[in-house]
Order: C-alpha cells, then structure tokens, then sequence
C-alpha cells in the first residue's frame, strides 16, 4: 500500500466515525423513524436531509474545494456512501450533487457556476436528470428530443420538443438537466446537447408513472415547444455526448450498493434469528452463501478504487460492482420475503407513507416488499445489467 492510499484510508476511516456520530447524535428522530421502517420520504425530507448532509460539509465533500468541496479521494466518496447505506439512512439524492453540479463546474460558463452551484450546495434547486426517451435507454445516442435554436431581437433561445421517461422526482424538480438534439444533419452522437431546464417553463408537462411498489417515483416529461435561453446551453453544442459520458462515470460509484447489501443482509439475519429459534439448515446455508457474495463484492469494490487511485483500472470495475451488487441486493430482498412465510406476502402500499395505520404483516418486516418490488428496478436504471455485462466483456475479457 502506497502512502497516498494508506493516508485516504486513514481519512476514510475518519469520515466513517464522524458519521456513525451524526447518525447518533445530529439525525432527526423523525428521518431516523423514517428510515428505518423503510417508509417512503416525501420532498421535505428530502430537502432536509441534503441540507444536513451539507451542514457537515459532505453533500458536496468530492466537489474541489474552489466550488466548496472537500477534494475527497475516490475512498472517502465509497466510505461516505457506504457507510450512510449500512446506517439504512436515506438516498443521498444525486442529481444536484453528484450528476449536474460536477458537469457544470467542469464544462459550465463562469454565469452558470455562479448561479446554479451554490443551490446545488444547499439543495434550494431539486434537479432531475433528462437522459431517458422512449427508445431510447440503453441505446441513449438514439433520443429524438429536439432543440431547434431561434435568434430574435428579444433574445436568442432554443425550442425543445420531445418526450423524457422514467425521470426520478421530475414531479419535485426546479430543474432538469437534459440531453437534446440541436441538428438533424450531423452523425447520431455529435448531435447531442445538454441543456438546463426550468422545469416552470410553459410547455413542460409531468406525468406520473405509478411503480409496482405503489408509489410515484417516476415520471413521463412531455417538453412542447419548450423555450430555453441559450445561455443554459451548458458547453459547446454538439458536445453534449462528452459531458453525458462523464456525468455517467460519475453515477458509476460503487459505494452505495455495496452498503445497502450489507444493511439488507444484516436485516435479514435479524429475520432469520427472530422468526425461528434456530434457522433451518437450508436457511443457514442461503444467508451463508449470500454473506460470501457479499465479501466477494465489498473486496471486489476495494480493489476497484483502490485500482481507480492508481490508475490501473481496467474501466469495467463499476459496472462490474452494479451487476453483482445490485443481483446480490435483489437475492437477500427475496430471501427475507421467503424468512417470513406468509408474512411476507402482506403489504399494502399505504403503508410506506408515514402516519398510516399500523402496518400489515410483522413489525420488523416494515418495508421489506417495498423494498423488493422498488429494486427489482435496480437491475435496469443506472445501466441495465446486460449493458454491464458487455461493458465488463469488453474491459476485462477484452471481447
Ligand atoms: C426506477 C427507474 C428510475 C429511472 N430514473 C431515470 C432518471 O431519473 N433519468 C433518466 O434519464 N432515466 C431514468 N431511468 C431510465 C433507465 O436509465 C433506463 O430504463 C435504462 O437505461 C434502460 O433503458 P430502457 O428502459 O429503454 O430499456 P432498453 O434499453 O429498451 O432495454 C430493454 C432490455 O434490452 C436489453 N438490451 C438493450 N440493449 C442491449 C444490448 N446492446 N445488449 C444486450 N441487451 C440489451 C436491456 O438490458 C434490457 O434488458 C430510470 C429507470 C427506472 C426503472
């Protein structure tokens, strides 16, 4: 281990006991409730928990400090979403602070690092991310959404129309970053732009889609004849695949996934121990061999940063960890369903709301098929696992 690496695991170990405190001592009772009776959070929590974040000074912790960051090294980006996930605290929401405000203070104008970093910070802005069209997910290059530049003697702007899918909380955002064609002539990827949308510009129309889990995450955005000032024009046009790329390699960290399969699997050995005396043998070898994926992947994501600090990843490590910890996620959610028997079964969607009736089912299996049917999704958004499969095919296998 080089000194690099061996003074980020010391701050990284740092960083874990500082917010094992806050966990402790600073997170209000009512998010800690939330949270750990997996019940869903409302915008206001949401709010209220990114401002925390950024009280301490972690919302935004691996920005560079000239825009407030902390610098952190790629190990106190992992210890920071990791440990959070293993406390089962809420999602740090990330498409302020870890997807637009990067792109922005890397590829954005002097104007709109001013105006749109600072309520990134704060979380005054709620952003979401604009990628995803009806046909195209996977094959993202292939959106149709068009911004057609209009020059007037009132101002010079773009005319977007088209359609967005899936957008997370699009119903809560004061802004969407988005990816759009600004030309018809030019080859699929040179084609895209990214721009910022004020999601209260006329035109803009958000439609829930309800997901199997009984809740609204996300939405269908219909954009018609959409005007944005050319100013929110973010880079050159025509660049917009560039930033979309490096946007994606950020939303590649490891550290969340890694920490929610080991607070799922630490639940479901509480299950195990709680609903029967001894485990039945088959049980205990499931919970077993699910434990040995586990330490396969968190030594698999140690190495992959630790690799990454270096420079001598292969560039498939993320999708590597996403495939198997999002695989391993959903196998520990199924056998937690299975631990409880019929229990199991009974869920009404009402339930995850705070503030409703008692919930159906054991007082410890809260939010435990929310969980399973919400993260079924976990194989298909951030890069479905086929995608991941190819990407680590051709990274590692080098097919
Ligand atoms: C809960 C949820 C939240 C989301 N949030 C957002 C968001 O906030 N913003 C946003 O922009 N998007 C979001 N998405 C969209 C997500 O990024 C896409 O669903 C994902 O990229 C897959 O695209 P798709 O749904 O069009 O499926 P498709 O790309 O049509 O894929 C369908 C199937 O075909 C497989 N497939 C496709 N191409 C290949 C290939 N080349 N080789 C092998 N198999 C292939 C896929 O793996 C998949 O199994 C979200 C999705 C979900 C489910």
């Amino acid at each position: 281990m080089n000194e690099q690496t061996s003074e980020a695991r010391e701050r990284a170990q740092a960083l874990r006991s500082a917010i094992r405190r806050f966990y402790d001592e600073v997170l209000p009772p009512d998010l800690k409730l939330k949270s750990k009776h997996h019940q869903v959070l409302d915008k206001a929590d949401y709010v209220q928990w990114m401002r925390l974040l950024n009280e301490q000074g972690w919302a935004i912790g691996h920005w560079p400090g000239e825009y407030g960051g902390q610098a952190w090294s790629l190990l106190e980006r992992f210890a920071f979403e990791d440990q959070f996930a293993r406390l089962g605290c809420p999602w740090i929401i990330p498409f302020g602070v870890k997807y637009v405000g990067p792109v922005i203070y890397t590829f954005g104008s002097p104007a709109q690092k001013a105006r749109f970093l600072p309520r990134i910070a704060t979380t005054e802005d709620f952003w979401a991310q604009g990628y995803s069209e009806p046909g195209a997910g996977s094959d993202l290059a292939a959106l149709r959404t068009e911004a057609i530049r209009v020059d007037t003697s009132e101002g010079n702007h773009y005319v977007i129309n088209g359609q967005k899918v899936w957008t997370t909380y699009a119903q809560w955002a004061d802004w969407m970053f988005c990816l759009v064609k600004t030309t018809r002539d030019a080859q699929a990827q040179k084609a895209i732009s990214f721009l910022l949308v004020d999601m209260k510009s006329p035109g803009v129309t958000v439609k829930p889609i309800p997901t199997m889990d009984g809740y609204r995450h996300v939405n269908e955005v219909w954009l018609d004849n959409v005007r944005v000032p050319v100013d929110n024009l973010v880079g050159a046009e025509g660049e917009g695949w560039t930033y979309a790329k490096f946007l994606l390699k950020n939303e590649r960290t490891a550290g969340a996934i890694v920490g929610m399969a080991w607070h799922a699997l630490d639940r479901l050995k509480g299950l195990a121990r709680q609903h029967s005396a001894v485990p039945s043998a088959r049980l205990q070898a499931r919970i077993g061999e699910l434990e040995l994926r586990f330490l396969a992947l968190e030594e698999a994501a140690y190495q992959a940063v630790e690799a990454m600090m270096r420079g001598t990843d292969h560039g498939a490590e993320a999708s590597l960890i996403k495939l198997r910890g999002t695989e391993l996620y959903q196998d520990i959610a199924e056998a937690a369903i299975d631990t409880l028997g019929f229990a199991g079964i009974a869920y009404d969607p009402a339930d995850v709301h705070a503030g409703a009736h008692p919930p159906l089912g054991p007082d410890d299996a809260e939010g435990i098929i929310k969980d399973h049917l919400y993260n079924r999704a976990a194989t298909i958004f951030g890069g479905a696992s086929e995608i991941q499969r190819n990407i680590v095919a051709k990274g590692v296998l080098g097919l």
